[in-house]
């Protein structure tokens, strides 16, 4: 998934006045304060991570971005008007090549740092393994010998696993 950078909204990007902070309910919202109507809520952005199993086990991807060695689930941006069980099939078939099937919803999730909401899927899936652009690495983990890790989507696979168990 490619970064980017959080917008500050220092001025209107609709009429390009300054803004200023506003309280609206619990919320900080940064408002126009031209006030031609702009506010920035700063909601969580929508990112559906999906456990890839394949016959052999589960589909862990290294990012070009990432350091060497670090490898997760595959995740990505829910697109415009896209329910994110869409989202999982989508992305498995763009980022891997596989044909995707039987998603199961797993749970949500909070990435604090990147204020994304993710909304975690289990697929089924089958066909060669293709990466595109974003990834330059992957390995098969039999289920047997998969580790979670720390985080979000290590949280995810943990209750995945644990769900899987009884
Ligand atoms: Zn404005």
């Amino acid at each position: 998934m490619s970064e980017f950078i959080v917008p500050e909204y220092r001025y209107c990007p609709q009429c390009g006045a300054k803004t200023k902070d506003r309280k609206i309910d619990e919320q900080v919202v940064k408002v126009c304060a031209a006030k031609c109507g702009f506010g920035f809520f700063n909601n969580p952005t929508p990112v559906v991570a999906v456990i890839v199993e394949t016959p052999e086990g589960v589909v862990l991807a290294h990012d070009v971005s990432w350091p060497k060695g670090m490898i997760s689930v595959i995740t990505g941006y829910v697109d415009p008007h896209e329910i994110p069980q869409q989202t999982a099939i989508r992305e498995t078939h763009e980022e891997l090549g596989l044909n995707a099937y039987d998603p199961q919803f797993v749970g949500h999730y909070m990435f604090h740092q990147k204020n994304q909401l993710i909304i975690a899927y289990a697929v089924k899936a089958q066909g060669e393994i293709t990466l595109n652009h974003e990834l330059d690495d992957y390995r098969i983990i039999p289920i047997e010998k998969l580790k979670v890790w720390l985080g979000p989507t290590g949280n995810a696979v943990a209750d995945w696993l644990a769900n899987k168990k009884r």
